[in-house]
């Protein structure tokens, strides 16, 4: 370009220098041999008029200085093409733009990313936080309740303020601890027969399978059980169910396909409950998940074919919520249990002055079929459970060896003492249940999902 240039300006140089002479330039024209138009353009030289003899050398010396100045004109136009500095300066300011950018890019590009990490850092310090503030709560509630019962005397739990009730008749507990654990075990334990294999009383508790260890806070207490009678094709008595009842807003229910998946720690499921969950009293049966809605007495059926809720109940002036727990304390106002007779509540009332109650649930329409009033305090004793229609307590969840210490018969309405031998291996049972098609009694002892193989035999002391 700059070449096209120079020669169009050597053009006007040649132009501008004739420009005297154009006065005197002619244009003519003519037809030639073929008859086409000629234009012939005709102009005379600067320096003469004709072209006499005269001396070339002005004309030569014009020439000359023209093209001295048309050389120096080019060469620097020419300089001006391969030496541009500016265009370089260009390329390399864009370049190193470029660079710069890409540069800045990444730089933001990192930092997002550590904004990212930093923020779910910060969410995962929130949830422990919550959960840690969850379980301080619970322990500050209950804050020096283990039931000492080597010794033979048990800590009386402060009643609810608001339940002046438990003002009177202290001494009628009193009185039946006392009975409960100066009743010597060898008069207790009826005859053994480990070939029964039919309905009756609980002779014995072996030691502790574990079966998983939960691996975050939200594992130190909870529930894990299978169906003894499960129904339709998805689920089997070999699914195992969880709920890690750790937090304020319990909803997630964990089915395992058996107990080598529990084991290994992978849910086939997890199904999302329509209310939470209060605590560790739920149970499975008949393919469907029981529980207590949290903060409320209400009981809720959940159909897990369907995961739906299929029929709800208010159990009829039942404590919750911290009025009638175990001695552990963790809510464990309502606590659920199956048997070979079927659907039971375990529980308390005013009326009741904190005495355990029984209630019989039908299962389908959750409605009370019947009830029964006991004469152990609830919040003495650690868990329950239910037996072939009887309730059995676990004397204390942190000592290590410890005792099944109460039973109560519903077929005879009478309740007494026994001594069956029973180890909280891992110091903290929150949670102690029956499966009758299993026959082994299921357990959440300190992050340690365990169960216990029982022997059970015909019943002494007329209690059927
Ligand atoms: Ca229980």
């Amino acid at each position: 370009m700059w070449l096209q240039m120079s020669l169009l300006c050597l053009s006007c140089l040649t132009l501008s220098s004739q420009s005297q002479a154009q006065d005197r330039a002619s244009l003519r024209r003519s037809n030639d041999h073929a008859g086409r138009c000629h234009y012939t353009f005709t102009v005379a030289s600067p320096e003469e008029s004709s072209c006499s003899g005269s001396s070339m050398k002005p004309e030569k010396d014009g020439v000359l200085s023209r093209l001295t100045l048309l050389e120096a004109l080019v060469s620097r136009l020419i300089a001006g093409v391969d030496g541009s500095v500016g265009t370089g300066v260009q390329a390399n300011g864009e370049e190193g733009l470029q660079e710069a950018y890409s540069h800045v890019t990444g730089e933001r590009n990192q930092l997002q990313q550590d904004k990212e990490r930093l923020n779910r850092q910060v969410q995962e310090l929130q949830r422990r936080l919550a959960e840690l503030t969850q379980e301080a709560e619970t322990l500050r509630q209950k804050p020096c309740q283990q039931t000492h019962t080597s010794g033979g005397t048990q800590r009386e739990n402060r009643p609810p303020a608001s339940d002046t009730a438990y003002e009177f008749g202290n001494g009628a507990y009193q009185e039946m601890k006392a009975e409960v654990t100066e009743v010597p075990a060898s008069h207790l334990i009826p005859e053994r027969n480990h070939n029964f294999t039919g309905c009756g009383e609980l002779q014995s508790v072996g030691d502790p399978v574990l079966h998983r260890k939960a691996d975050s806070i939200t594992g130190k207490y909870g529930v894990w059980m299978q169906d003894p009678e499960p129904q339709g094709p998805n689920y089997t008595n070999k699914t195992v169910w969880r709920i890690d009842t750790v937090g304020k807003d319990v909803r997630q229910l964990f089915a395992y396909e058996d107990m080598d998946q529990f084991s290994r720690g992978f849910p086939m499921k997890v199904l999302v409950l329509p209310e939470p969950v209060e605590s560790t009293g739920a149970t499975i049966y008949r393919g469907s998940l029981y529980y207590q809605r949290r903060r409320s007495r209400t009981l809720i059926r959940f159909d897990l074919a369907s995961e739906s809720l299929a029929s709800r109940l208010d159990l009829p002036h039942a404590g919750f919520h911290g009025q009638h727990p175990y001695s552990w304390g963790g809510y464990t106002d309502i606590d659920l249990a199956v048997d070979e007779q079927g659907l039971w509540a375990i529980y308390s009332t005013s009326k009741a002055k904190g005495a355990i109650v029984i209630s019989q649930l039908d299962p389908e329409r959750l409605e009370v079929k019947k009830s029964w009033e006991t004469n152990i305090r609830k919040n003495t004793v650690a868990n329950a459970f239910m037996v072939c229609g009887r309730l059995y307590t676990v004397a204390s969840y942190t000592a290590p060896n410890t005792t099944i210490n109460y039973v109560f018969d519903t077929a005879t309405g009478v309740g007494r003492a026994v001594a069956v031998p029973f180890k909280n291996k891992y110091r903290y049972n929150s949670m102690v249940d029956y499966n009758h098609a299993q026959r082994k009694l299921y357990a959440w002892d300190n992050f340690h999902m365990v169960n216990y193989d029982i022997t059970l035999g015909r019943a002494s002391h007329g209690s059927s």
